[in-house]
């Protein structure tokens, strides 16, 4: 297939906010690929060469890519750079010139998206001395073949400017209607995605080998785990009437690892999908050490005193995560393993067994002392029980407990009653945080005009639509530091307008690209006409009491990743009930 076909609907696509022809102009796209193309269209959609947690990054700076323009257009980068700083785009720079150009100099060659994608896999693997020079001339080639409106992608896709609003869920549904007409093969579609979070690789098994490629579709030891989340419960009570006799494991507070080995290699993945290996390097080793020669298994790492037996603060924790100074703060605060399930085993895949047999398997495989042990399991059939075995747990310093259905299946990606989480909650706050992505912010008014930040619009995502829905104004918790910090962050992803995939009865004084996710602790959910989260048929939907920021902005989450509204209106209910059943006592 032609670049210039992709071009095209890179172009339709920036010009529609309708998710429903998002969908359908996908699919056609997709209709017309080869297998082989299939999974290069859906890296390139998302500005990638390679699926996020390879970590191969295009990038390139704006200077290069203005010497790449220069290069290829023959205007001096001067000029370039001026016009840059009237249209504020690369891309609509490289567009205008490669169009003034095309007087003098006939196109030469088409460009298929195959030649297209191996010379951005050339420019993001290029490395050491004399890199730069590749990246430039490798890119300028591309602009010297290209049409107008294939310049401006070839700017905007190495500068991570592509910003199509095309979420993972949209290419999925695109490739159901491409088969069916419809989207009734999105659960086989998502399941497949859950077990590799590879969309190349899941839009090529489809196209290769239809539905029957999905329904065989397994784990692949290297490629991270979308992994299983827990639903609440507000009491041990309602736990046993959900599921009965079940596994009540302590719930440690740490983060939580993806641990893959294979082929002599080692990978740890953070819940985020983000390959963490080098940063632990205390726990690669203790997996070298273990018997198996292929696994998949995950566990809650924390700093921990084998000696005391005492659970170090989330705190300390948290300064493991780390580029630099990686070897003081190994000996400093030595990381334990909770390991809590164990998905893939010596070639066999064993997300479809029940809990219970699972989790034989993980105490047979970390019986042994080490930095890797099982987590601390009881099985418990009486309210009673779950109830002291959680005061204990909490008397002990952890955040409360996860009970855990006996006979369900490792569901990957998903939020089912298999786990559900009882944590400590304190009285007029929520128990739990909320992960919030960043829409737009406010100017400063008052004494924060010095900043020219005066806090932020934030978003929960919706699943089902696929799109991000206001549920906060956030103006506290912010130190004078980060009020700067914010501000030049956001800047740089600044847009015009509202972009597609936010729905928003608000409007900022800036919008910005649904990116950055941060952290916040309310006081608890309310009902409220001004937000768009959970808005039912009256206009009514669900807004944060108090909201406070409590993180930075987390760049290392995806905004897909935030809570969603389905969670906040779970939330919404157990607050209900809580009270309710205050109001009893
Ligand atoms: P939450 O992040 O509050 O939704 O709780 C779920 C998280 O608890 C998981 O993603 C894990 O990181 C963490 N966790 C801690 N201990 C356990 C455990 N024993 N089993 C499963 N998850 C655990």
């Amino acid at each position: 297939m032609e670049f210039r076909k992709l071009a095209e609907a890179f172009e339709h696509l920036e010009g529609t906010s309708s998710r429903l022809q998002m969908t359908d102009m996908l699919a056609e796209l997709f209709k017309d690929a080869r297998p082989d193309e299939a999974d290069r269209i859906a890296y390139l959609l998302q500005g990638m060469v390679a699926p996020p947690f390879a970590g191969i990054e295009i990038g390139i700076g704006e200077k290069f890519v203005e010497q790449a323009v220069a290069l290829a257009t023959g205007y001096p980068v001067r000029e370039v750079e001026k016009l840059y700083r009237d249209l504020g785009d690369l891309g609509s720079v490289a567009e205008r010139l490669i169009e003034k150009k095309k007087q003098a100099s006939l196109v030469k060659k088409t460009l298929s998206i195959t030649d297209v994608f191996n010379s951005f896999r050339k420019i993001a693997l290029a490395g050491g001395a004399g890199s730069q020079n590749i990246k430039i001339r490798t890119l300028a080639e591309l602009l010297n073949n290209s049409s107008p409106l294939e310049a401006r992608y070839f700017c905007r896709i190495p500068l991570g400017r592509l910003r199509l609003g095309v979420g993972d869920p949209t290419v999925l549904d695109a490739l159901s209607v491409m088969k069916k007409g419809d989207k009734t093969l999105r659960p086989e579609l998502e399941r497949a995605y859950n077990l590799c979070s590879d969309l190349g690789l899941v839009a090529r098994t489809f196209m290769e080998k239809g539905e029957k490629g999905l329904e065989k579709f397994e784990l692949v030891p290297g490629n991270p785990v979308r992994p299983a989340l827990a639903e609440r419960l507000s009491s041990a009570r309602e736990i046993i009437d959900k599921i009965g006799k079940c596994a009540v494991e302590s719930k440690y507070d740490g983060f939580r690892l993806g641990i893959h080995k294979w082929d002599g290699k080692i990978r740890l993945f953070s819940r985020r999908l983000e390959d963490m290996t080098s940063m632990f390097p205390d726990i690669v080793d203790a997996v070298k050490a273990l018997k198996a020669k292929e696994i998949i298994f995950e566990g809650e790492a924390l700093a921990f005193n084998e000696t005391t037996g005492e659970y170090r603060p989330f705190q300390e924790t948290i300064q493991r995560k780390r580029k630099h100074g990686i070897a003081e703060k190994v000996v400093e605060f030595p990381l334990h393993v909770f390991a809590f399930d164990v998905l893939y085993l010596n070639g066999r895949d064993l997300t479809g067994k029940p809990y219970e047999e699972r989790r034989e398997m993980l105490e047979k495989l970390f019986s042994g002392a080490g930095v890797i042990t099982p987590s601390e399991m009881q099985v418990i059939s009486r309210p009673e029980k779950l109830e002291a075995f959680f005061d204990d747990a909490v008397s002990r310093g952890l955040e409360g407990v996860i009970a855990k259905d006996l006979r369900a299946p490792y569901v990957a990606g998903a939020r089912k009653f298999a786990w559900i989480k009882l944590k400590r909650s304190y009285r007029g706050e929520l128990a739990d945080t909320i992960d919030v992505v960043v829409v737009g912010y406010y100017k400063g008014r008052g004494s924060r005009a010095q900043f020219g930040f005066g806090g932020l619009l934030t978003c929960v995502y919706d699943g089902e639509t696929d799109e991000f829905k206001t549920i906060a104004r956030i103006g506290s918790g912010f130190s004078e530091q980060q009020m700067g910090e914010f501000r030049k962050t956001l800047d740089a992803i600044k847009v015009p307008r509202r972009p597609a995939r936010v729905d928003s009865l608000y409007e900022p004084d800036y919008w910005v690209e649904p990116k950055y996710v941060v952290t916040v602790k309310a006081d608890e959910i309310t009902k409220s006409p001004l937000h768009t989260c959970g808005r039912d048929a009256e206009g009514i939907g669900y807004a944060l009491r108090f909201p406070r920021l409590i993180s930075d902005l987390g760049r290392d989450k995806k905004p897909e990743d935030a809570t969603t509204v389905a969670e906040i209106r779970e939330m919404y209910n157990m607050q209900k009930r809580i009270s309710a059943s205050e109001g009893e006592a």
